[in-house]
């Protein structure tokens, strides 16, 4: 099923149905969106992924399409009172395109910034890029997807010479006889992937868990490794220490598919796994367990999460997963492999088509010169005029507002008041800006920040494609239009590049001779405007982003919107329509010059930051199952609210009774960079010298007021799994 009426209700009307994907989180549950006399329903649709199962999120997600505080006009914010008001949409674009023209008058072209999310489609992600680096001409575009899954990209590419979260469909974990799962807890973030996990053992498979808390997952697992935060990497080289004097390496596999492992095996002989016993906690016999269920199996997988990734040392990290399942000879065996389970709904897509710093389409280096040829002749431009590359996110929004840095920032589909690592800081830098631009469609903490406010499409109003964590394209439909006075986020790109053509040296303001909108037709003429309305229609969008990426890393040329239609989704590679796709990668080759995969070295090195006598306990961050990312949308979801109403700070009982802090009892959580208060949760599941906090609330309960933002010298990933800080009762 595609779309279209169904028979008529009771009521007499005929309802509406459409077949779609969830708004939230990279698995994009398949969903059937039902309208029924104005009503909106959540019904569950098999999908090879999820297979009919949905969670809470999104069950209730369509709550948010009729929502009381949902944006149905632009917001200005007035300069005599210093409030937000209600405003035209001719006078909100008026005042963005005057304020970039300023801006870039005054501090040139890189003083504009954009910032964009990991769940926005790829059509909305590639138009962003395009927007910044061709109406723009700025070099300063990144997006939240930096605080997601970065350092496993990074490590990927290193190692494969390609980033796809899975390079094999999910259903390959239930078939897996072990699989070793790092820093993850589908069982809060992605509920119906535990199927897979549960048919793996089902089947006499082994589940191992490594993670400082004990998890819903963990509580699953046949074996739970509980290291102290900041020690993943020493456990992994342990484990490749024991495949090496167990006689666990594939010495065929590494000989004929790899290059680099004699220096990854001077590194791990330092790493005995007595050493780090002491170092993680994780006792030997554990470390030795998990290696014999890797080793004996006939398929096993091994998968990082953000717990291993959202880390200053998350790539290297990383990388010392890969290199066990490279010893092991995984990675393009049927059944078997390495991957990392990506977030946010669209965090695969959307770092491949140019949302990331230096990044174009296709996932194309930016400082690459046949990449910029390629990619500035389908954009209509000289490749000279394409801006170089940018710094990560958490740099660009460090730099905001200073004598050097961005005086404008234009926002789409992100919240980093609530997101970024020390949060205070980055809530300060926004408010120093000149310009804020906040795209949204609920009123986040970032976007009341803002100077102007323009309210967006829903999910289910808008057509597009999503990228899910297997890298399987997938069809996002709309069930019906936005609301009156709504405008989708390529309506407004489209907008603004109309508007600021021709105003200012500073402004290249549309493709010149760009294939969707030129700078030679004049504005306002009735050709003009058919441009525009094509320019802002994602199928059009989806044709030329396919061009753009054609012969790139992420190639989309032979993905059409019919062939999704017509399957379960595309996945990439996919350069031909009469070619195949790639479900599975790396059974022939790996992405590298010589088709092999690389070893890196990597040794384990202390957190940023460590404990001490003023700050004495380690601080981490995460996830519940009924919040998702900074809560701007699930926080409003009634079921939602009352399944996770607050945040919370989980203790240890031994650490609450050393602190005199009762359940229930509010605490105030302290770092050099700032401090939260929450209710404390008391639990077993943490480690006694770790202190855990949910990150989807903003306020005084906002965990990213202490974190760190120390980050990946690789990746740019700040390091959220990490921090010291010192719990005090709040009465004291
Ligand atoms: S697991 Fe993710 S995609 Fe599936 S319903 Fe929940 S939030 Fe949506």
């Amino acid at each position: 099923m595609t779309d279209g009426a169904r028979s008529a209700t009771p009521s007499g009307r005929t309802p509406r149905e459409v077949a779609t994907h969830c708004p939230y989180c990279a698995l994009q549950c398949a969903m059937t969106l039902r309208e029924e006399d104005g009503r909106v329903s959540v019904l569950p649709r098999q999908f090879p992924t999820n297979r009919g199962g949905l969670c809470q999120k999104g069950w209730t997600s369509a709550e948010l399409l009729t929502h009381p505080e949902r944006l149905t006009t632009p917001l200005l914010r007035d300069p005599a009172s210093g409030k937000l008001r209600p405003a035209s949409w001719d006078a909100a674009l008026e005042r963005v395109t005057t304020g970039i023209g300023e801006v870039q008058w005054r501090h040139g072209r890189d003083a504009v910034a954009v910032f964009g999310g990991g769940g926005l489609t790829n059509e909305k992600a590639y138009a962003l890029g395009r927007f910044a680096r061709v109406t723009l001409r700025t070099r300063h575009i990144d997006y939240n997807g930096r605080f997601c899954m970065s350092s496993a990209a990074a490590a990927g590419m290193r190692a494969f010479g390609v980033d796809r979260g899975l390079p094999f469909p999910l259903s390959d974990l239930g078939q897996a006889d072990t699989l070793l799962l790092v820093g993850a807890n589908p069982a809060e973030t992605m509920p119906p992937l535990v199927r897979w996990l549960t048919e793996l053992r089902q089947r006499g498979g082994k589940l191992i868990v490594v993670d400082p808390r004990a998890t819903a997952t963990a509580r699953q697992a046949d074996l739970h490794l509980q290291p102290l935060p900041g020690t993943d990497l020493a456990v992994a080289n342990a484990l490749l220490h024991i495949a090496l004097t167990e006689g666990y390496v594939d010495s065929d596999y590494v000989a004929t598919r790899t290059t680099g492992f004699a220096d990854v095996r001077r590194t791990v002989a330092g790493w005995w796994p007595a050493r780090a016993e002491a170092l993680s906690g994780v006792p030997v016999a554990d470390l030795e367990a998990t290696v014999h269920a890797l080793g004996t199996a006939e398929r096993a997988i091994i998968l990082t999460a953000r717990g291993a990734e959202q880390h200053a040392k998350g790539v290297d990290t990383v990388t010392g997963f890969v290199n066990l399942a490279l010893a092991l000879g995984l990675p393009g065996r049927p059944g078997s492999g390495y991957g990392c389970l990506t977030g946010q709904g669209n965090g695969q897509g959307g770092r491949e088509h140019g949302q990331k710093a230096d990044q174009l389409p296709g996932y194309r280096r930016i400082d690459d010169p046949a990449a910029r040829s390629h990619v500035a002749q389908v954009w209509g431009v000289p490749a000279d005029e394409l801006p170089g590359p940018g710094v990560p996110a958490y740099q660009l929004l460090d730099s905001l507002g200073t004598v050097d840095g961005p005086r404008a920032l234009l926002v789409f589909g992100s919240n980093p008041v609530v997101s970024a690592p020390r949060a205070t800081r980055i809530e300060n830098r926004l408010r120093d800006l000149d310009l804020l631009v906040v795209a949204d469609f609920l009123l986040s903490e970032t976007a009341a920040l803002a100077d102007v406010v323009l309210p967006t499409a829903q999910w289910a109003e808008e057509d597009g494609t999503m990228t899910n964590l297997e890298g399987r394209v997938l069809r996002r439909r709309a069930l019906r239009p936005p609301p009156t006075g709504v405008r989708t986020d390529l309506a407004i790109l489209t907008d603004l590049a109309t508007r600021m053509k021709g105003r200012a040296p500073s402004y290249r303001l549309v493709h010149r001779k760009g294939p969707l909108l030129t700078a030679d037709s004049e504005a306002g003429s009735a050709a003009d405007r058919e441009r525009e309305a094509r320019a802002a229609d994602p199928r059009t969008v989806f044709a030329e982003l396919r061009r753009a990426s054609a012969g790139g890393l992420a190639d989309y040329a032979g993905i059409s919107w019919e062939r999704i239609d017509a399957a379960d989704g595309v996945f990439w590679p996919c350069p031909r329509e009469d070619g195949p796709d790639s479900p599975r990668l790396f059974a022939d080759g790996f992405a590298t010059p010589d088709g092999r995969a690389r070893f890196h070295p990597v040794e384990h090195r202390p957190a940023a930051e460590e404990v001490c006598a003023q700050y004495p306990l380690y601080f981490t961050t995460g996830r519940v199952l009924a919040q998702y990312q900074s809560g701007t949308q699930t926080r409003r979801v009634a079921a939602l609210r009352q399944a996770a109403p607050d945040a919370f700070v989980e203790l240890h009982p031994d650490l609450a009774d050393r602190l005199g802090v009762t359940d229930g009892e509010p605490v105030r959580v302290l770092s050099r960079r700032g401090e939260f208060r929450a209710p404390a949760r008391l639990s077993p599941a943490i480690r006694p010298d770790t202190v855990f906090a949910p990150f989807h609330w903003g306020g005084a309960a906002r965990a990213n007021s202490v974190t760190n933002d120390a980050v990946d010298p690789v990746s740019g990933m700040p390091e959220f799994k990490i921090c010291a800080v010192r719990v005090e009762r709040v009465a004291s």
